[in-house]
């Protein structure tokens, strides 16, 4: 069986939720992938910013065969040691003090809306996120996401999520009622193309909750565990949440999300209250435990900023050599985005197949930006690679 054959199976079965490449994947090892033809791939999605090690990272195989021979699941009516050895990494690294896993970022972000709604019950329940935010695609999730385009259909959407003007610390002041309980966002809107929210801006929000007492919520679900160049997105601007979610990553392509937060308002939450029955799953856990102990590894953190403005770098260079094209690069660590002219965004799609083609995996994200969040063990060979055929790429176009 080839590529063509598997497509063409899946395509019979498959419901079209997804524009996906024409290929059928079968291997990965590190920055790279094997498809059923045997065609070779550099990964610079790292299955959109989760394979943070790189695909099957020997020691994360290891942990993920070990755990699957001596459990796999078990009820969260019981204790189990991955659980609980991932829990303590997190906390000891992070302002929170108690964790709850769950499986998706979606499914963090419903959590830390019904906590936020438990805690500040009754009568406060608004929560405020931001125009061109994403924030999953479960009904709750999807109405806190500031994108119209995803409501569409869908409607109604769930009460008691409104969206401000990205970047108006006044717009979102006005906004706020005796109904508002917290206030939710990325500290880069990563899926709408890589936007950083600037550090005036989010301390300016954390002034706005303490004086108003809402929690401040940080979707972290791509922002987090290492993308940014530190563990956590909000280390590098002085800005600490009441409440924050990680996914993507965490399990290093196991389903596994975290929502983290501090004692007091965990407290909000009792036996019975909220639950998730495959939530902390023992082998993502291991998975996991292994990720956070690779990240905190010395000189990790520090390879993924060096890295990362190695590449900035280069992507600003390739935005002055086609100015027709790239307006110039944002981002932060190995989170970034090439922004691109009207003409750019008109070949943007067209980029990325013709990038696919000649075996690099990029994406077109928020229908302006090329985005690159590759895993974070990334060589600058490897993004020598990427700019050179980028580079071709461009030429092609001009
Ligand atoms: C991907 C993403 C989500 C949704 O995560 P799922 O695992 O697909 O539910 C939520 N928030 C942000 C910021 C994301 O990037």
């Amino acid at each position: 069986m080839n590529n063509s054959e598997w497509i063409e199976r899946g395509e019979q079965v498959l419901i079209h939720t997804y524009r996906r490449f024409p290929a059928a994947m079968v291997r990965g090892e590190g920055c790279r992938l094997w498809d059923e033809n045997g065609k070779e791939y550099l990964d610079f999605l790292s299955g959109i910013a989760v394979c943070v090690l790189g695909h099957c990272q020997p020691e994360v195989t290891r942990a993920i065969r070990n755990q699957a021979g001596e459990l796999v699941h078990v009820s969260n009516l019981f204790y189990t040691r991955p659980q609980i050895e991932l829990a303590e990494l997190l906390v000891r690294n992070s302002f929170a003090d108690r964790v709850f896993f769950a499986n998706s970022g979606a499914e963090a972000n419903e959590a830390a809306i019904k906590l936020a709604r438990i805690y500040s019950a009754p009568g406060k329940y608004e929560i405020i996120s931001l125009l061109g935010s994403f924030h999953g695609r479960t009904l709750a999730a999807v109405a806190a996401t500031g994108q119209p385009h995803f409501h569409r259909g869908f409607e109604p959407m769930p009460e008691g999520f409104i969206n401000a003007e990205f970047g108006d610390l006044q717009a979102l002041e006005a906004l706020i009622s005796p109904q508002t309980c917290a206030i939710l966002c990325e500290p880069i809107q990563g899926e709408s193309g890589v936007r950083p929210l600037s550090q005036d801006y989010l301390q300016g929000i954390r002034a706005l909750c303490d004086r108003h007492g809402l929690l401040l919520i940080f979707d972290e679900v791509q922002t987090g565990l290492g993308r940014t160049g530190t563990l956590f997105a909000h280390e590098q601007l002085g800005v600490t949440p009441d409440i924050m979610t990680l996914a993507k990553a965490l399990g290093s392509g196991l389903p596994l999300s975290a929502m983290l937060t501090t004692e007091k308002i965990a407290a909000a939450f009792t036996p019975g209250t909220h639950a998730a029955t495959f939530g902390g799953n023992p082998v993502s856990c291991a998975a996991g435990v292994v990720v956070l102990r690779q990240l905190l590894a010395p000189g990790f953190l520090e390879a993924v900023r060096d890295t990362g403005a190695y590449f900035m770098a280069e992507l600003q260079g390739l935005a002055e050599k086609f100015p027709q094209f790239a307006s110039g690069a944002r981002g932060r660590g190995l989170l970034l985005g090439l922004t691109l002219t009207e003409k750019g965004i008109a070949h943007g799609a067209e980029i990325v197949n013709r990038m696919f083609e000649r075996g690099l995996i990029i994406n077109f994200t928020g229908n302006q930006v090329l985005r690159f969040v590759p895993p974070l063990i990334v060589t600058r060979n490897d993004i020598d690679t990427l700019i050179r055929e980028l580079e071709a790429v461009f030429a092609e176009l001009a």
